[in-house]
């Protein structure tokens, strides 16, 4: 046990407890009262509420880091509440006995042990003064740059700690859950870096209700982010356990680079391209980018677009590349342009219905919102020099073909009176090199193609001519 010893060198537990353990040291066999353990706190979260067989209880959770860097949760239930709420600061040390410890749910627990602990009836938690030098007062791993998340390799659900420069600061919104009524905060920050990528990261909870406004154009530090991918662009959540400094104590070497580049970075978001997920869907990758496919191979005219038939597609859908003008933007106001749609920052774009209350509700996510977000589900004419076809498609690559949001869209059109004819004028007449998704459809028991829009590029001459060259290559080659 000499181990015990070595690790907490220069920190005396109060007379009386038992000798100090290693968090990485706790395991479910040590009872409750055998050991004690000395660190900081890393994150608080705040007071929740429940009911269990009738009767109502409330539950907090704190985590401890200790001197060899090991971090733990620890829970306490409704005595324990009043007891310790009050006195725990995050950044503070502290020296912890008495509580179960058993498996942690890694879904729940983003530590990095195994373990958690219950708090007991006889805990204890003291200040640790003397221990504030001993215990570093950061443990930020942080990835290199937000290029980092572009690696294949970055599982989603994978948690990392980031920094960057904060670049805009969303409002906090409340969500409810319709299910246990309990209400939740969130808002969006977007942080960017040297490596000239943004990417949003969610709060949950007190850190977003708390996370100050003043914060943007600074460097900050976050810690605990679970890596998200949304339209084929990353997304950060940060989970209950994490936190976020703007005040970096230790010399981090990231931070330090950071911290020297951001006083002259470009503050505007538009400055900046989104992180893309190299392992979504392509299919889903609208308005990400979408660099490695080839665009000639599978280049049609809109003539042979339109010729494609049930048979081609029916055992599997069909993806082609056109390049084509939009000659109409199929907007009626009586028709389904956009629809209201779930806020649910996992990706939920189901539509959501207004209660009485004014609030948005989502049946499959059994949340409610202030507000919905809109998105487009819309229909185009395209056209070249040998025809003309009909493309539906979703948000994002809407978004893109018309330069506005649906959002805007909306607000325009139904609250500020303009014609939303006038908004998509833009759009019309463009070229686009235009990826399409063809399927079969059944509709009134009449199986026919359905022609989707997946992406839109804008039209590289350069780009143009090499794969047409490539193209031609290949031809001779083939004589
Ligand atoms: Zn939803």
């Amino acid at each position: 046990m000499s181990r015990y010893v070595q690790q907490s060198s220069g920190i005396q537990v109060p007379n009386g407890w038992p000798s100090l353990h290693a968090i990485s040291d706790l395991t479910p066999f040590i009872g409750p009262s055998n050991w004690s353990i000395c660190g900081r706190c890393t994150a608080k979260g705040d007071i929740r509420t429940f009911s269990s067989n009738g009767r109502d209880g409330k539950v907090f959770n704190f985590n401890i880091r200790d001197q060899a860097g090991s971090e733990i949760r620890i829970s306490g239930f409704t005595e324990a509440v009043d007891q310790f709420f009050d006195s725990i600061v995050r950044g503070k040390t502290y020296f912890v006995r008495g509580g179960r410890v058993k498996k942690a749910d890694p879904r729940y627990n983003k530590t990095n042990t195994n373990y958690e602990v219950t708090l007991s009836r006889d805990a204890c938690i003291e200040a640790a003064p003397n221990a504030e030098a001993a215990i570093p007062v950061d443990s930020f791993q942080f990835i290199e740059s937000l290029k980092a998340l572009e690696a294949e390799g970055v599982q989603k659900g994978s948690v990392v700690d980031v920094c960057g420069l904060v670049l805009s600061v969303g409002d906090p919104e409340t969500i409810k859950s319709k299910a246990t009524g309990q209400e939740y905060t969130k808002r969006d920050v977007v942080v960017g870096d040297e490596s000239m990528l943004r990417v949003p990261i969610t709060l949950w909870g007190d850190s977003a209700s708390r996370f100050p406004e003043r914060l943007q154009g600074t460097a900050v530090a976050f810690n605990g982010c679970a890596v998200g991918e949304f339209g084929g662009r990353r997304q950060l959540s940060m989970s209950r356990d994490g936190s976020f400094t703007e005040t970096v104590q230790t010399p981090d070497p990231r931070w330090l680079r950071l911290a020297q580049w951001a006083p002259r970075a470009p503050t505007n978001e538009n400055g900046y391209t989104s992180v893309v997920d190299p392992t979504a869907d392509p299919s889903a990758a609208g308005a990400g980018g979408d660099r490695s496919v080839d665009k000639f191979r599978s280049r049609l005219t809109v003539g042979q677009l339109s010729a494609i038939n049930v048979a081609e597609v029916e055992v599997a859908p069909k993806t082609v590349f056109v390049k084509a003008f939009v000659t109409e933007v199929k907007y009626q106001k009586e028709r389904t342009f956009y629809y209201p749609a779930c806020m649910n920052s996992a990706g939920c774009k189901k539509k959501v219905v207004q209660e009485d209350t004014g609030k948005w509700v989502c049946s499959k996510c059994d949340m409610k919102f202030d507000r919905p977000r809109y998105r487009y589900i819309s229909r185009i004419t395209v056209s070249d020099h040998t025809g003309e076809a009909d493309l539906s498609m979703f948000d994002e690559v809407a978004e893109k073909l018309f330069g506005i949001s649906a959002d805007e869209f909306q607000v325009k059109t139904e609250t500020g009176g303009q014609a939303g004819e006038e908004l998509l004028d833009a759009a019309n007449l463009q070229q686009w090199v235009l990826r399409v998704k063809c399927r079969s459809d059944t509709y009134n028991d009449v199986a026919r193609v359905r022609r989707e829009l997946m992406g839109v590029y804008p039209i590289k001459p350069l780009d143009e001519a090499r794969g047409m060259l490539d193209v031609i290559t290949e031809h001779m080659g083939n004589m």
